[in-house]
């Protein structure tokens, strides 16, 4: 059969370019960068690149997509999100460290570890104000650690947070002196030395490329800078990153001269919504070969000007295609945002192409 797949063009060069750049400039500040595969599904390919970019590990959500890049990619695995009771086994098999905040986890983890006469090293999320993952009350912190250190397989590897997933709050040069204080803190009540203080995502390269992360703090774990080329934080181009790592491309259905605005009774949409519509009179549009299933419609842009998109469905995107001369069958290409190319990755129907 033949395919009418849009195409998600992957440019492992630029990916490379990007990984490289910031594992450098951590290098230079001190601080070890995990690339963050998760929006790629753990694709193989992207790992490669990221350990040959020098990366200190590969870091992902999921223990199926770990178990994936393990058979073709040899690096360390830090599963980072918190694990499954269900999954402990597969955990401790194919991640070697894992990030968790909760006790009854970590006894399953440390008894899986026992059971297959395996190792396990941990990092303990700590709340810093984004409200996701992590511990929030002092004692319970302590009381945790004092656990985890009489635990006979399991290795406190470190302290973790995470900031800008869920509130949306960025790191900034205080959080960060906070976070130290309580690592300092920590250290002296146990008498222990943490080999990894990793406080963060790509929201915090701005501090990183300033310099202002205190020198305690030695890992983050970075997946969009690397992909997208900018922070998260305030989604500015990072100096010297490139912006051509992904491409969407789609295959034009139908161009019509129609309405801008629909007529009839209007109710909701397909999504539950009510729809708006802007009357510019009568445009050139045309009907692309993938929708909501592929892509977040929103965060999708066209590489040409005045090309605007007007909305998905699960299956077709509607664009405005202006003065334009194309015809059916032509192709329309787009640049992506994360949340656009975390919905191409994950759809099936979404071909995936590597340029070089
Ligand atoms: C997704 C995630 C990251 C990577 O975030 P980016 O913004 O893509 O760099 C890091 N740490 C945790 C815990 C995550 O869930």
């Amino acid at each position: 059969m033949n395919i009418c797949s849009p195409l998600l063009e992957i440019s492992l060069k630029a990916i490379y370019h990007n990984a490289k750049l910031i594992v450098e400039k951590g290098r230079e500040m001190g601080v070890y960068i995990d690339g963050v595969t998760k929006v790629s599904l753990g694709d193989p390919k992207i790992a490669d690149i990221l350990v040959k970019a020098g990366v200190r590990g590969l870091s992902d959500s999921r223990i199926e997509s770990i178990k994936r890049m393990k058979e073709e990619v040899e690096a360390e695995y830090t599963l980072i999100r918190l694990p499954c009771l269900s999954q402990v086994e597969e955990i401790v098999k194919y991640a070697d460290i894992s990030l968790n905040s909760e006790i009854k986890t970590l006894r399953a983890l440390n008894a899986s570890s026992k059971k297959l006469g395996k190792r396990h090293k941990i990092i303990i999320m700590v709340e810093m104000g984004d409200i996701r993952e992590g511990i929030w009350n002092r004692d319970e912190l302590m009381e945790i650690i004092r656990e985890i250190l009489k635990m006979e397989n399991l290795d406190l590897y470190g302290l973790g947070t995470n900031f800008t997933c869920f509130g949306g709050v960025i790191p900034t040069v205080e959080t960060y002196w906070e976070f130290v204080d309580l690592v300092e803190k920590i250290e002296e009540t146990f008498s222990i030395n943490l080999p990894l203080i990793s406080a963060g995502n790509s929201s915090s390269i701005p501090l990183l490329f300033e310099g202002k992360i205190p020198k305690k703090i030695n890992h983050l774990r970075i997946g969009e800078g690397i992909m997208l080329g900018k922070d998260t934080a305030f989604r500015k181009h990072i100096p010297g990153a490139r912006l051509d790592t992904f491409r969407f491309i789609g295959e034009i259905l139908e161009i019509k001269e129609k309405p801008s605005v629909p007529w009839g009774i209007i109710n909701e949409d397909a999504f539950g919504h009510k729809p708006s519509f802007v009357d510019k009179g009568i445009r050139r549009r045309a009907l692309l070969n993938f929708g909501r299933q592929d892509i977040d419609p929103q965060g999708i842009t066209p590489e040409l000007p005045g090309i605007e998109v007007l909305g998905a469905t699960s299956d077709y995107t509607v664009v405005d295609i202006g003065d334009y001369d194309f015809k059916v069958g032509d192709n329309l290409s787009f640049s992506l945002n994360y949340s656009a190319l975390l919905q191409a990755f994950t759809s099936p129907y979404v071909k995936k192409i590597y340029k070089d």
